[in-house]
């Protein structure tokens, strides 16, 4: 009550000024963040970085979203309609700032990112937040969390955190209140399945497991720069942060005649990526978080070697760099290849939340889009193609099942942001099994913390209404 008061008092272009102070604030901090990312997830400067620089990136954009907003409490949903035929009766949408408060619920992999692509937009829109980070690495969000207050940099009662078991949390929501969720496809079923969310209908964004896929065109022959350009997307998504993202490509789609090809290339790279201990320098991929994340992605593998092949990895040889296998936590990565995908089941149900991916083969651009659609809905799917047509087509069906679809030629090789990397000015989430929920995509998602009315009068009164808003053009 006191955060929502106290946020919704200012402006716009003033909540977005304490978007530019929080970022001030992790950046006076970052030494310190690197630091706890490494003793407390095992991650390397590269990888911590991409969780704490994200999160000042996604902040300062929000921060400069906002400072161009001149609505002042509410925003103009498109513009007045008459209602009568002399035009006195009008009517004009609104969005209005929920008056309760925003419940972040968070996956383990971005204790950072996390909270803050959430929090940005939650505070621009005049809503306290409420975080409940996973426990396996909270320590990094409490020390933002702490670092925030004490700085002085958000209003009382806008910055509250949970550490630990989230017990009876969602029993308290109320209608106003919303639960922003990231995490697995179990748990977000039993948060939407809440009694209290359900008796008061309260608005739930749910972000969970995804099988994201990278489709190689039917055009692409080994040697070429698009297939350079998919191998090193590929060997990148598989390695960054261990794989422990839910963006990473879990599914490999190529034709079955450059097959071979791929395998040979994908192979020559893992083989050189050096896995270990991250304070060597010499060392590209760190171990996963902690045990039970290695037990769980050790049998996902052992799930899709059910009806896979190894082409890299399992090795009797491995053993990672500075590291003592009796508590360390790596898994070396590993790829995988479905020679009948359209008969098998693993391979587009089960998520190995690790440095693994499977390659499927295809015979027709038909079945190449066939099985890409079988991830069931998902985050992101890339396509590399050189062929336009191709790439139409393909981008076409993409988006009815992914909520962001990467199409990359040789054109934008260099250029191009990455398959797992989310941008905040485009649209994170997707359809189906990744939860069919929507983040980010720039001042669209504001919407999530606004309710929509409708307010019909006196065209004199619709005027004036409209004269203390902005009209929302995300
Ligand atoms: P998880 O086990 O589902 O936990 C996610 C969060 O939910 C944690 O904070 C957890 O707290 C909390 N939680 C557990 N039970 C709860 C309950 N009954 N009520 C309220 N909160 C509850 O997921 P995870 O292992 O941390 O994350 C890995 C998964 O997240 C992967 O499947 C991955 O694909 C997915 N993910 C998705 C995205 C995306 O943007 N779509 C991003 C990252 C990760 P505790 O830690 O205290 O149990």
């Amino acid at each position: 009550v006191v955060g929502n008061a106290n946020l919704q008092r200012l402006t716009y272009r003033e909540r977005a000024a304490i978007l530019s102070k929080i970022a001030a604030v992790l950046t006076a901090n970052r030494e310190e963040y690197l630091r706890i990312s490494l003793e407390n997830s095992g991650s390397s400067a590269a990888d911590a970085a991409i969780d704490i620089d994200g999160s000042i990136f996604t902040l300062k954009y929000f921060a400069r979203l906002g400072a161009a907003m001149t609505a002042d409490r509410f925003l103009l949903d498109g513009s007045f309609e008459s209602l009568s035929k002399d035009g006195a009766f009008q009517s004009q949408h609104i969005l209005f700032p929920l008056k309760g408060v925003a419940i972040l619920i968070n996956a383990f992999n971005f204790p950072a990112w996390g909270l803050w692509e959430k929090a940005a937009p939650a505070l621009l829109s005049g809503v306290p937040v409420f975080v409940k980070p996973a426990t396996a690495t909270a320590w990094l969000t409490q020390q933002m969390v702490s670092d925030v207050i004490q700085a002085d940099a958000v209003p009382p009662g806008s910055l509250s955190l949970l550490c630990g078991g989230a017990r009876d949390l969602l029993d308290h929501v109320q209608s106003n209140d919303v639960v922003s969720f990231t995490g697995s496809a179990e748990t977000a079923e039993r948060i939407r399945s809440n009694a209290s969310v359900l008796q008061h209908s309260t608005r739930i964004n749910i972000e969970a497991d995804s099988l994201n896929c990278s489709l190689l065109g039917p055009d692409v022959a080994a040697g070429t720069p698009e297939f350079d350009l998919f191998i090193r997307e590929v060997v990148r998504e598989m390695t960054v942060k261990a794989g422990q993202k839910c963006t990473a490509i879990r599914r490999v789609i190529v034709g079955s005649g450059v097959m071979p090809a791929v395998e040979e290339a994908l192979a020559a790279r893992l083989e050189k990526i050096m896995v270990g201990d991250p304070r060597n320098p010499a060392v590209r991929m760190g171990p996963l978080v902690n045990k039970a994340q290695q037990s769980l992605a050790l049998a996902g593998i052992a799930a899709l070697k059910s009806e896979s092949r190894v082409v890299f990895g399992e090795s009797p040889a491995f053993s990672a760099v500075d590291a003592d296998p009796r508590v360390a936590c790596f898994v070396q990565p590993t790829l995988l290849a479905c020679d009948s995908p359209r008969s098998a089941g693993q391979v587009h149900r089960v998520e190995v939340f690790g440095p693994v991916a499977t390659l499927l083969p295809y015979e027709s651009s038909q079945e190449a889009l066939e099985l890409a659609a079988w991830g069931g809905g998902s985050l992101v799917g890339s396509i590399f193609t050189a062929d336009d047509e191709f790439a139409a087509r393909a981008m076409f069906e993409f988006a009815a099942n992914h909520g962001r679809v990467l199409c990359v030629n040789e054109a934008i090789g260099q250029s191009q942001t990455g398959h797992g990397n989310v941008m905040p000015m485009c649209l994170h989430g997707g359809p189906g099994r990744a939860g069919a929920g929507e983040e980010l995509g720039g001042l669209r998602a504001l919407a999530f913390f606004h309710r929509r009315a409708v307010i019909q009068s006196a065209g004199n009164r619709i005027e004036s209404l409209r004269t203390h808003g902005a009209e929302f053009r995300p």
